[in-house]
């Protein structure tokens, strides 16, 4: 079994995942630490793949803190919209749109179009020991559909419109450590601590 390391950068400054990557990632380090408390900021996401752009977020947090990273790309695609917003989830609204401004515009974006409106998140995580090191990629991916209307406070961005496939309630109506179990970001994490344990 791989020692865990003893300090990793998580490059987000979102408080969201940041709160699931601290759970998700505990057997992978002691200490998490996200890149804005130790003075890193948000490198520009100018890739069009999710992959693409974790690579860049891990390899800027990396680099700037000397310490290994963490990175997660991800967002939300879905069907009757040609797999939008897609790589462009947290800024679908615009630039420093809010959660609530990217879930009124899809509610909008998909007024009129009937159920079921398939979706899924997706994330990408990759993981580098240092800035240029092999990269350690792995994604995940969770199947459902957009509701007609918000429900729930829990998780973050599209999780109140977000209605995983197997129940009734949205991603918001599930307690952290159910979300924790079966979400994109997960799988992710639980395929990139299978590629950790068995790298050379
Ligand atoms: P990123 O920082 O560019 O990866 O932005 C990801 C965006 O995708 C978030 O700001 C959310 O809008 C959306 N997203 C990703 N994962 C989730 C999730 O687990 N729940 C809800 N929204 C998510």
């Amino acid at each position: 079994m791989a020692a865990p390391l003893p300090r990793l950068v998580v490059a987000t400054g979102n408080a969201g995942k940041l709160a699931e990557l601290r759970a998700l990632a505990a057997a992978l380090a002691t200490e998490i630490v996200p890149q804005s408390a130790l003075g890193v900021a948000a490198v520009a996401e100018t890739e069009r793949s999710f992959a693409g752009n974790a690579l860049l977020k891990a390899r800027h947090a990396a680099r700037a803190t000397g310490l290994p990273a963490l990175a997660d790309d991800s967002g939300l695609e879905v069907d009757a919209l040609d797999g939008a917003p897609g790589v462009y989830s947290a800024r679908y609204a615009g630039d420093g749109a809010r959660d609530a401004d990217n879930n009124a515009k899809l509610l909008g974006a998909l007024a009129g179009v009937a159920a079921p409106r398939r979706a899924r998140y997706r994330a990408a995580l990759v993981l580098v020991l240092g800035p240029d090191d092999p990269p350690l990629l792995a994604e995940g991916s969770w199947e459902g559909e957009i509701a007609t209307a918000a429900r729930g406070s829990g998780g973050f961005g599209y999780d109140p419109l977000f209605l995983p496939d197997g129940g009734q309630r949205t991603a918001a109506e599930l307690a952290a450590a159910e979300k924790n179990r079966v979400s994109h970001r997960a799988q992710a994490l639980a395929a990139l601590l299978v590629a950790w344990r068995l790298r050379p």
